[in-house]
């Protein structure tokens, strides 16, 4: 007997190396434009899992802002939940 294996068509997955500005930005753009595309997933690789706001790191260095203030989590309600990290 030919044991017939039909595989369901893999998702196109979209990598982008990076969550920094370039990377959260195009995530989020992106996750946008596909949001009907259900064969497409985008996946976030970062090696740390918060996006840090540069144009405000002067005010922790002057002790003006906690920095607290500027770092937010990757796995973030914000970013759509297709998001992988
Ligand atoms: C103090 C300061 C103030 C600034 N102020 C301004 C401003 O006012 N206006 C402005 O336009 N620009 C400003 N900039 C510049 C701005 O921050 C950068 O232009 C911008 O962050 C570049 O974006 P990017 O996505 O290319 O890189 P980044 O934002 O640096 O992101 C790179 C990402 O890649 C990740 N990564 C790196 N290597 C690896 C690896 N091997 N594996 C996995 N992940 C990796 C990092 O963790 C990071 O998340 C400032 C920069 C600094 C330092």
């Amino acid at each position: 007997m030919i044991a017939r294996v039909t595989r369901k068509p893999r998702k196109k997955r979209i990598v982008i190396l990076g969550g920094g500005f370039g990377g959260v930005y195009a995530a989020m753009q992106l996750e946008k434009l596909l949001a009907r595309e259900n064969a497409v997933e985008v996946c976030l690789v970062s090696r740390d899992n918060f996006f840090l706001f540069t144009p405000m790191l002067h005010e922790i260095a002057a002790s003006d802002l906690e920095i607290t203030n500027i770092v937010n989590p990757l796995r973030s309600p914000r970013l759509p939940a297709t998001n992988r990290l």
